[in-house]
């Protein structure tokens, strides 16, 4: 038999593009379109409708960037038409492309009901049947396409902020015109890109392909492509048999979940995620009146409280479905966070927040954990989602790994403490899928567990605003179900397919640790200011909590529950990952800033009137210690005289440098301000590797292929230059809280000022960095090279630590060449270690350095600056504080607690006298994260400890305060069955397993 199987194949693909799809919308008649364009931010629903609309023309441009055009559509449906579906076909001028990335809007009645959204690839809207005239009312978004071409291009564009964009209109308005829908050319058009589509993916072997092949070829014999309308029934009598034959025994099963991926900021500002959110959930509510039997999962239970705040209508269609089950909060959290940097308790809050609207609002239990964005995943994940009662995790995201390809895509994963979670990555590889028959057959042939399990997760719909879940989608899963050569597609909830995939697959793979994505690992760095407000926020959220808390129960103050959670919820909703990661256009981190300065001075607020209350009225002064470790005489968590820190710094001259001495630590800072001996005179050793300088600052070229804010490629390290030369030194002697050196540099166009402080009494060197920082696609780093010998760092994480190779045996080793610590990272062999704490730093890099001739020292850094040219072209332009401190002689605990005090700095009070703790901790392995006052409003005090050093441990918590009961509770402040504590006179024994969190509610007396 001649081969015409090419010739066939074009022949449909021409058929369907130019035919077809044209002909699904027959009759066009012009719609009478008038606009009123708003005048600066989008104004409410009922302003747009009542508005002052003119005439408006198909073919005329609207829409300069980031503005709000509202067109008014009217008509009338000719007679004829009566008793079909009619829709209006509205083209705002976008491709059909790039979907997500450009204008958008939302369609209304002239009664305010919202109708559906308009995306480039859903630009219908239904007339209601039976009308004879129509009048709608469209909200249209003109969002630019920031990175162009749909996210890929990464030019330096002004259009990330309405300051700096300009004022040209990008769309022209392209088609307006009510139509009759052909249904069955509609039907016609499904059929053939589903068999089409299957045919491409089978092998050239398989008997079906050539099936489908003939029978593509006979139904375009039957169709007439001058009257398609007229016989696309006939053309679909002769595909039906195809569609007849069943799915094989081993096809593999997809459990297809509506969604929508809507990062809650990102190339756009925040407000304009609040009108996507809208728009999407609009088209959602839409297809479930017409479709009854898809489900919709939606993240984020701030998206659904902006929805309610903001367009209550579209709310309330949602909340409906919500309660039929179809409409389905998923996620548990508040929204898709990050997880590299988000702090210990902030993670919790995440899940605490999200759960507690979702079951407050709408009697839902969200049981999973949904990040299928965020940029690699905590290894203290685990142990927080499940005492947060989450059974189950999805991401996707792992897919993205530019070396190494991650064996498993359903497995239980194991987090630091051994708490395993049921996981799994859909090896579709997207989370906007289309159900094309190309993206299932993927899914199927990269499914890892083949042989052993049987399912996996499709989430399909258009993100970021392409509108969601569209009937041309249903109408793929209709065919999918049960078709010869294609995995079956069921339409399933996300936990339809988590109770399914588990019980399927009973004995799974571990993998144990984080889930590092191996890309994005410029995102530890970009936007410091806006990384800096975040650490800031969460530890002033911890004192605020500490002393409102301490006051409610020493002086009866009242607790200010409903400021502390809308600055939660505030904190969490700028830890999104694309705004904490610093990923987002100029307009998102400008407002996360300020917001976070907001934030800041409110949280003061509530820390000095808790701590005025709880100080009284006197003339002590004293120092407020909001570590959970005693400090220079006061207790951890208490208020109290400092005891006096050691004896003053010794100053003198050595050559042409500086010796600095604590009688403990001997620096030696040479002429350009370089700290080159760190002498431990106590240990008696230098700390430095010979030629290196502590705090060595270095500039390196920073230029990723692509995804400039996301990446740092490894050639950065190719390209250095170590910034040794100062323009001034200047040595200051110990006026009472150590000796300076502050060394001004410059490089390029920016200024750094570092300060080099040695503290009395302490073996820990200081430093602050000022910057005033111009440099561009340039990373900055501050280096420690120490002579210590370790095969791995460790860094902290929430409620905890990882370790990392610092060798590059593997590839996976080798990949992790840029890593994310929170407050310290520590490097040591037995007896002896090196700890680097930070105030706001999230990058750092460790890596062995040959010495003495192939002796490995290592060296520890820290990344302090990033300057990407995209999607914020003056991202990390300006001023920068950073400070972090070298702590010599470190164990993993002095790690910790060193970490704490650097970001917790104690606060000068005066006042009556010293304030007892609310609580002491006899072993400080057990660390006190948060003192709180429990969520339900009873006035019982909850207090969160973990075991932070990796170990077991047995140790007395004790309160100073009646305590009636104790209860061991969840995240959520549910009881939990007790194990980790005896009660005892004035506390209790508690016992922890290594990385152990333990959350105790205690009932006051
Ligand atoms: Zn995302």
């Amino acid at each position: 038999m001649h081969d015409q199987r090419e010739v066939t194949e074009a022949r449909l693909a021409r058929a369907l593009t130019q035919r077809i799809a044209p002909a699904v919308h027959s009759g066009a008649l012009p719609v009478e379109v008038a606009a009123w364009h708003a005048p600066g931010e989008p104004v409410p629903v009922a302003d747009g409708l009542g508005a002052d609309y003119a005439p408006f023309a198909v073919g005329t441009p609207w829409g300069p960037p980031w503005s709000t055009t509202w067109f008014r559509l009217r008509g009338q449906v000719p007679a004829p038409w009566a008793g079909r579906p009619v829709e209006v076909v509205l083209d705002l001028g976008t491709r059909a492309r790039d979907v997500g990335f450009q204008a958008e809007g939302l369609v209304y009645t002239a009664a305010g009901e919202p109708v559906k959204a308009i995306n480039p690839l859903s630009t219908w809207i239904p007339v209601p049947a039976g009308a004879t005239t129509f009048e709608f009312f469209v909200e249209a978004a003109s969002n630019p396409d920031v990175l162009g071409g749909g996210g890929a291009a990464f030019e330096p564009s002004p259009l990330g902020d309405v300051l700096t964009a300009p004022r040209d209109p990008l769309y022209v308005l392209a088609r307006a015109e009510v139509c009759v829908r052909e249904t069955e050319v509609a039907e016609l058009l499904a059929d053939l890109e589903v068999l089409g589509g299957l045919m491409q993916e089978l092998p050239l072997e398989d008997a079906r392909r050539w099936e489908l092949l003939r029978g593509v070829d006979s139904a375009l014999d039957a169709l007439d492509p001058h009257d398609v309308a007229g016989t696309a029934a006939r053309a679909r009598a002769v595909l039906a048999p195809l569609f007849a034959a069943p799915a094989r025994a081993s096809a593999h099963r997809v459990s297809a979940v509506g969604h929508a991926h809507i990062d809650s900021a990102w190339l756009w500002p925040l407000r304009e995620t609040v009108r996507k959110v809208a728009r999407t959930t609009a088209n959602v509510t839409q297809l479930m009146d017409v479709h009854p039997s898809f489900s919709y999962a939606m993240s984020s239970a701030q998206q659904f409280a902006w929805l309610a705040e903001h367009r209550p209508e579209v709310h309330e269609k949602v909340r409906a479905r919500i309660a039929e089950g179809r409409f389905v909060p998923v996620g548990s959290t508040w929204v898709e966070s990050d997880t590299n940097m988000v702090g210990s308790e902030a993670m919790v809050r995440q899940f605490v927040e999200g759960k507690e609207f979702f079951a407050r609002e709408y009697g839902v239990d969200t049981q999973e954990a949904w990040l299928p964005d965020s940029f690699g995943y905590s290894a203290a994940l685990p142990q927080i989602m499940k005492l947060a009662g989450v059974r189950w995790f999805l991401t996707q995201k792992i897919s993205w790994n530019a070396d190494n390809r991650f064996p498993h895509h359903t497995f239980d994963w194991e987090g630091i403490d051994g708490t395993r979670i049921f996981t799994h990555f859909p090896p579709v590889d997207t989370y906007n899928s289309e159900l094309s028959a190309k993206e299932l057959a993927h899914a199927a042939r990269n499914f890892a567990e083949k042989g052993r399990a049987h399912w996996s997760l499709v989430p399909f719909g258009w993100g970021d605003g392409g509108g969601g879940p569209t009937r041309e989608m249903l109408q793929r899963a209709d065919r999918l179900a049960d078709l010869d050569g294609s995995p079956r597609v069921s339409l399933h909830s996300p936990r339809e397919f988590f109770t399914t995939a588990e019980a399927d697959y009973p004995d799974r793979p571990v993998w144990s640790g984080e889930l590092y994505l191996e890309l994005h690992r410029g995102t530890y760095t970009s936007q410091a200011r806006t990384k800096q407000g975040n650490r800031r926020d969460e530890h002033l959220l911890r004192e605020a909590e500490l002393w409102a808390t301490t006051a409610a129960v020493r002086t009866g103050a009242p607790y200010p529950a409903a400021r502390l959670q809308e600055l939660w919820r505030t904190v969490l909703l700028h830890q999104f990952h694309d705004i904490l990661p610093g990923s987002s256009i100029a307009w998102v981190h400008r407002e996360a800033e300020q917001t976070h300065e907001r934030v800041r001075h409110e949280l003061e607020d509530l820390i000095r009137a808790a701590l005025d209350a709880v100080t009284g009225d006197g003339t002590t002064d004293m120092v407020v210690n909001s570590t959970p470790h005693d400090r220079g005489g006061v207790p951890a968590l208490g208020v109290g005289v400092p005891e006096s820190t050691g004896a003053p710094v010794q100053v003198s001259t050595d050559g042409d440098g500086t010796v600095l001495d604590n009688g403990i630590l001997r620096l030696r800072v040479d002429a350009g301000g370089n700290v080159v001996s760190v002498r431990d005179l106590v240990e008696d050793r230098e700390v430095l590797l010979p030629g290196t300088s502590a705090g060595l600052l270095q500039l390196h070229r920073d230029t990723p292929n692509r995804w400039d804010a996301w990446d740092v490629d490894a050639h950065y390290r190719h390209v250095v230059r170590d910034l040794t030369e100062a323009e001034s030194v200047v040595v200051n002697p110990d006026s009472g809280d150590g000796a300076t050196v502050v060394v001004v540099r410059r490089v390029g166009a920016s200024t750094l000022t570092q300060v080099v402080r040695l503290p009395r009494g302490e073996s820990r060197i200081g430093f602050t960095l000022q910057a005033d920082w111009h440099e561009r696609e340039a990373l900055l780093k501050a280096s420690f090279g120490v002579d210590v010998h370790a095969d791995r760092s460790a860094a902290e994480i929430q409620f905890g630590h990882v370790f990392r190779a610092t060798h590059e045996n593997t590839s996976w080793d080798a990949s992790r060449f840029e890593v994310c610590a929170h407050r310290w990272i520590h490097v040591g062999e037995p007896g002896y270690g090196v700890a680097v704490t930070n105030s706001a730093t999230y990058g750092h890099d460790v890596t062995r350095s040959a010495v003495d001739g192939g002796r490995p020292g290592t060296t520890v850094r820290l990344s302090l600056l990033r300057a990407p040219l995209s999607p914020d072209p003056e991202a990390d332009q300006g001023h920068h504080v950073l400070a972090y401190s070298m702590v010599v002689g470190a164990q993993i605990a002095d790690a910790v607690r060193e970490g704490y005090r650097e970001n917790l700095g104690g606060r000068d009070v005066r006042g009556a006298g010293p304030v007892e703790p609310l609580l002491r901790v006899e072993d400080p392995a057990v660390v006190v994260e948060a003192v709180k006052l429990a969520q339900d409003g009873s006035g019982d005090v909850v207090v969160r400890l973990y075991e932070s050093l990796g170990g077991r441990v047995r140790s007395r918590v004790d309160w100073g305060f009646p305590v009636a009961s104790v209860t061991e509770v969840d995240l959520l402040e549910r009881p939990l069955e007790q194990g980790a504590t005896t009660v005892r006179a004035g506390g209790v024994s508690v016992a922890l397993r290594p990385f152990q969190i333990l959350s105790l509610r205690l009932a006051r007396g």
